[in-house]
């Protein structure tokens, strides 16, 4: 078994990936934990606590400490932080590694401190944090050191993240609570209204994933779906295609673009020529969604394309500046 000395971990709203440099991703769980209301105490992290959620007693709750992008509550992201550090390390949990934690763009430097002691406290050796979209950059090959400027949009499940990098650091971002989870919440409502069926998040985001797009398409993807009617309260089927969903989702992507082209128009006249010459470059689970690179161009007038491995660029983003810290350092947060 080999030994891991440095580790990357991508907290995500919806997931948390562990990156081991020349290895990849090795781990890959819901951003969940369960903690108890009685004891306070944490009692599952992870996949485990997912499935607690919607099924737990009453004296459980299933955190998702980073629904909206913001790390709220510091224990629970400490005990997350602990449970993916140990189990990376496996056997090997005497050892303390180097820890590169992604954060979100928007938080305070008091805040990135908080992450820094959670993650020393949690068992690594050094600690480093680097915003989001810099680590989704560098996950997507972009060279952010240089005087021009690169834009890369993360649609993940709680929030839209777009930023504009030069010379390795942020000119112009936003974030905007509008990703993955309300597309979802966006698909349940049209067929509760639409369809009379109540449907679970779970089928809404397996809806999105097998036949959504971002745009009206010529040639309809349909699926069945399952669900209760509200008016005989009893378990129906009916169909639905794309386009409906289309149509279902219209807001929140509007929303979504509303918060990229704040990011174009706050940026300064050359970095905006750059961006249109050489596209927006787009990463996270939500840009998986067919088509958001023709509405993102559409909308925008600039082009855009869909990173590879786009689920992983931030993970691979926390291993690369982890091996280079070097070469990364203008961009790190650290603490020995
Ligand atoms: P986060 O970084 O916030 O944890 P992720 O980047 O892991 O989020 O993305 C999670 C979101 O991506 C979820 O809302 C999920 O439904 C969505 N997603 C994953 N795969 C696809 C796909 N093929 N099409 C559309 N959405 C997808
Ligand atoms: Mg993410």
């Amino acid at each position: 078994m080999a030994i891991i000395r440095k580790l990357g971990i991508d907290l995500g709203t919806a997931n948390t990936l562990v990156f081991v440099p020349h290895k990849g991703v090795i781990l890959n769980e819901p951003s969940v934990v369960a903690i108890s209301t009685e004891t306070k105490k944490v009692l599952a992290v992870g996949e485990e606590a997912k499935v607690m959620i919607g099924r737990t007693p009453e004296t459980i709750i299933a955190h998702r400490p980073l629904r909206d992008g913001v790390i709220a509550d510091y224990r629970v992201t400490e005990a997350m932080l602990r449970y993916f550090i140990q189990k990376a390390l496996g056997r090997m949990r005497f050892l303390r590694p180097d820890v590169m934690i992604s954060v979100p763009a928007g938080v305070t430097s008091t805040e990135r401190r908080a992450v820094i002691e959670a993650a020393l406290r949690a068992g690594a050796r050094n600690a480093y944090v680097i915003k989001e979209p810099i680590l989704a950059a560098i996950g997507a090959g972009l060279p952010i050191y240089e005087a021009h400027g690169n834009m890369v949009v993360d649609i993940g499940g709680g929030t839209t993240d777009s930023a504009i990098i030069a010379l390795g650091g942020i000119v112009s971002a936003n974030s905007v609570k509008i990703a993955g989870n309300k597309i979802d919440q966006a698909i349940a409502d049209y067929i509760k209204e639409k369809l009379n069926l109540a449907i679970g998040e779970r089928t809404a985001e397996e809806i999105k994933i097998s036949i959504g797009s971002a745009v009206p398409v010529e040639h309809e993807l349909t699926c069945t779906i399952k669900g209760r009617d509200f008016l005989t309260g009893l378990p129906r089927t009916t169909e639905i295609s794309t386009n409906q969903v289309v149509e279902a989702i219209r807001g929140s992507l509007e929303g979504m673009l509303r918060s990229i082209k704040m990011t174009l128009q706050d940026a300064p006249p050359e970095l905006a020529a750059d961006i249109m010459s050489d596209g927006i470059v787009m990463t996270g689970g939500g840009s998986l969604l067919r088509n958001i690179d023709e509405l993102v161009h559409r909308s925008t007038g600039v082009p855009a394309r869909v990173a590879n491995d786009a689920l992983f660029c931030v993970a691979k983003g926390t291993g690369t500046a982890l091996e280079h810290l070097d070469t990364y350092k203008a961009s790190v947060m650290m603490k020995r």
